[in-house]
């Protein structure tokens, strides 16, 4: 502790400021980094119970030329707390929808799961400029699942709804992200539009194995039934897992036992050799 001009104490640890640090280089950086389109996105297939590819899923990286592909756990909840987000998210959706737009024409027809983040909820350009975008890249219908997180729901949650209902007018899904991790309840999933859940990592996990989780993945696939919702696995790894949730009704399974996040060259790659 370190007393400052006032005669008050402050705690400044070698810890905090490194956080600091950490923090002015993203702020300065990831802006840099959209100005510069040192970002890429990746795509991660989810396939079907009839095991054909259903979509897949867009996950931002960071190809900085300091520290080389940056994962987005470490720099997306810096974006959240500045409010570079906002750019962000926009520059992700837009890029989605001109490879949306881009297979088509080599006919690849594909839905897109792109991730929005509270902030990106409450800012009200999002919407129109989702409408312009997609009339722009002139496609028909959109292609587009949103997946949100249970936080989203509860931190505006009258905002959330609004944007929701303006998303599934254009023709997008709202897929509902990490579910089982947050504090939302079973009534948020009738109150809010939503058309799927994905079931965090955390309960797939060597479900085969344990028994608890067996027991929550069967209670959240029965409530889904009884929803009318589709149900998503995600982190799936090992065939044992994939087994366990394709038994137990789980609808569309994601993970590095099917496929890891590719480029979009990498995918069409993949696409064209599983068929
Ligand atoms: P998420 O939305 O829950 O995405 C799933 C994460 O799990 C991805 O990590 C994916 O690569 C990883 N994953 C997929 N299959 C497996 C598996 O079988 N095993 C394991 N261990 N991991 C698997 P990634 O790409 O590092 O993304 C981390 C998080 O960053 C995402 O979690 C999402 O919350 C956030 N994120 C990524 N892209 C965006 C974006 O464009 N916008 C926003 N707002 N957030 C994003
Ligand atoms: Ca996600
Ligand atoms: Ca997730
Ligand atoms: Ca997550």
């Amino acid at each position: 502790a370190k007393e400052n001009g006032r005669g008050k104490f402050c705690l400044f640890s070698a810890e905090m400021n490194q956080r600091v640090f950490e923090y002015i280089w993203l702020d300065t950086n990831l802006r840099k980094a959209l100005e510069h389109q040192q970002l890429v996105i990746h795509y991660q297939p989810k396939i079907d119970t009839n095991g054909h590819v259903d979509s897949a899923e867009a996950l931002v990286r960071w190809n900085s030329p300091e520290r080389g592909l940056v994962p987005p756990a470490s720099f997306i909840p810096y974006a959240e707390e500045s409010g570079v987000i906002v750019p962000l998210g926009r520059w992700v959706l837009l890029s989605v929808l001109a490879q949306i737009a881009e297979w088509r024409r080599k006919g690849i027809n594909l839905r897109i799961a792109v991730n929005v983040s509270p902030r990106q909820l409450i800012d009200h350009s999002l919407y129109n400029e989702l409408k312009k975008a997609l009339e722009d890249a002139q496609l028909t219908g959109c292609p587009l699942d949103i997946e949100l997180t249970e936080s989203c729901l509860i931190e505006n949650e009258e905002q959330a709804l609004a944007v929701m209902q303006l998303f599934r007018q254009l023709g997008a899904q709202i897929h509902l992200d990490d579910f089982g991790t947050g504090y939302s309840s079973l009534s948020q999933l009738t109150r809010f539009p939503i058309n799927a859940i994905k079931l965090d990592q955390s309960f797939v996990r060597g479900v085969n194995l344990q028994p608890v989780s067996q027991s929550l993945v069967r209670a959240i696939v029965a409530v889904a039934s009884a929803l009318d919702l589709c149900v998503i696995a995600e982190g799936i790894e090992t065939v044992e897992e994939d087994k366990f949730v394709i038994a137990n009704g789980v609808n569309i399974r994601q993970g590095f036992l099917h496929a890891k996040p590719m480029s979009a060259e990498a995918l069409e790659h993949w696409l064209k050799q599983r068929k």
